[in-house]
């Protein structure tokens, strides 16, 4: 059986900690090197009925996406949540490993899979990272064709389509029969990179959290730009005056618990692949290097409840 720091070797080789934006530490928060694994439990987020989870399964090792801890932290008493979480793990012999912004940047991460369930074809990320190691493009976000163009509408459909079930569902910026090709996501917050969107040609961005005011500012000047096109190419014959006032990007908001989990179809294949292909034969054989994994169905999108008119 392979040990826990062999797993975390497998897992940072996957999702390099040097991918990691500088603010974030993601990488092995509870666990003991030695002990042997042979059965990840995965979820997005570490809360503590995810690890009453990973622990009634007898899992040796829970993978998030997200956090446990974002500051510095001067107690793990288990009076506070995050400290009673860390003695459950410790206490279940079971580690902790989070595949944070490192996993969005990264070959079949986060904003890929996303990327890949809603079909994207020729993607690039959004924020290109230099890794002459890596084979693929790797960064922050992606940026794609459908194969086939299609409306609003049915892209914010085919997004609901791809993503774990919530209450919430997805809420739509832009007109619902504007022709859609080219798509930006990003799995998780995703107000920081309009700039890159907007780079991108992009018609429409999938993200998560999305607030008021960007939003606003941006379908504004994008209708603004789309006016002053359209008044600009009147009597061009080359372009079509119905295209150029489409205001673009238009935007797609997400749960962010549901844009990251799709990346979980890739980690449950992955990860026991790639151990197998490291450790199978040092190990005494591939049965011997086998990895179980399971992917909690917990929703925890922390929006229990929506009211309000509904699309269907
Ligand atoms: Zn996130």
């Amino acid at each position: 059986m392979v040990n826990l720091s062999q797993v975390v070797s497998v897992l940072e080789t996957l999702y390099p900690l040097r991918y990691a934006e500088e603010w974030d530490e993601p990488g092995l928060i509870v666990g003991d090197p030695f002990a042997r694994v042979s059965k990840i439990y995965c979820a997005v987020d570490p809360t503590e009925t995810v690890v009453d989870e990973a622990l009634a399964w007898g899992a040796d090792l829970l993978v998030t996406h997200h956090p446990l801890f974002f500051r510095s932290v001067h107690t793990v008493a288990g009076s506070g949540f995050r400290g009673a979480i860390v003695n459950k793990l410790i206490g279940g012999h079971c580690g902790l490993w989070v595949g944070h912004t490192n996993a969005d940047s990264a070959h079949r991460g986060v904003s890929e899979a996303l990327a890949d369930a809603l079909g994207l074809v020729d993607q690039v990320p959004l924020v290109p990272l230099s890794d002459d190691a890596a084979k693929f493009p790797v960064g922050l976000g992606r940026v794609g064709n459908l194969a086939e163009a299609t409306t609003l509408e049915e892209l914010a459909h085919s997004v609901v389509s791809v993503l774990p079930p919530t209450e919430r569902g997805v809420d739509v910026a832009g007109d619902l029969s504007m022709p859609v090709h080219r798509v930006a996501v990003l799995g998780g917050s995703g107000d920081s990179l309009f700039d890159e969107v907007r780079a991108s040609g992009a018609d429409v961005y999938v993200t998560s959290d999305l607030r008021h005011h960007p939003v606003l500012d941006a379908r504004q000047q994008a209708m603004r730009e789309a006016q002053l096109r359209s008044g600009l190419s009147r009597g061009d014959t080359d372009s079509s005056p119905e295209d150029s006032g489409i205001a673009r990007p238009a935007f797609i908001n997400t749960p962010h618990y549901a844009s990251e989990k799709v990346w979980f179809k890739y980690a449950l294949e992955d990860i026991p692949d790639a151990v197998i292909a490291r450790f199978g034969e040092s190990e005494g054989g591939v049965d011997a290097a086998r990895i179980e994994m399971r992917l909690s169905a917990t929703n925890t999108d922390p929006f229990t409840a929506h009211f309000g008119p509904s699309r269907g």
